[in-house]
């Protein structure tokens, strides 16, 4: 159920909220328990950017069922503050037209999926700003 999974969602996925370890400064996102790098447990709740930069794309030009209608479209590689990176699709975009490099823009958006394809994975999307 698409309604009662989007009123689920936690305030990282629509404010974007990331953990930043208060020892080694490490920044992840979505939050983790347990810092991957010094395995510390105490982190400070930060807010990312909604902007970043396109790192790298793949142009999805055949999907599943539940997602040909939107062919073609982009998965790319967004890296915003503080060195975070996160894999999401690139939406209203001219894929003929992506630069690796350019400047994106976070959006929040309903989430169409389960994630079961690992594309709607936090219920944003990057859209070229
Ligand atoms: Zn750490």
């Amino acid at each position: 159920m698409i309604t009662a999974r989007y009123h689920r969602e936690k305030p990282q996925r629509y404010r974007l909220e990331a953990g930043k370890c208060t020892k080694c400064g490490k920044v992840s996102f979505p939050p983790r328990l347990v810092c991957p790098k010094c395995k510390t447990k105490k982190f400070k709740t930060i807010n990312l950017k909604d902007e970043g930069k396109l790192l790298t794309y793949t142009v999805i030009r055949v999907a599943s069922d539940k997602f040909s209608k939107e062919t073609p479209f982009a998965i790319g590689i967004v890296e915003v503050s503080d060195g975070v990176r996160l894999t999401t699709q690139i939406a209203d975009a001219d894929v003929e037209k992506l630069k690796i490099g350019q400047k994106v823009k976070l959006v929040f958006r309903k989430i169409q999926d389960d994630g079961k394809a690992g594309i709607h994975m936090y219920g944003y999307k990057a859209v070229v700003g």
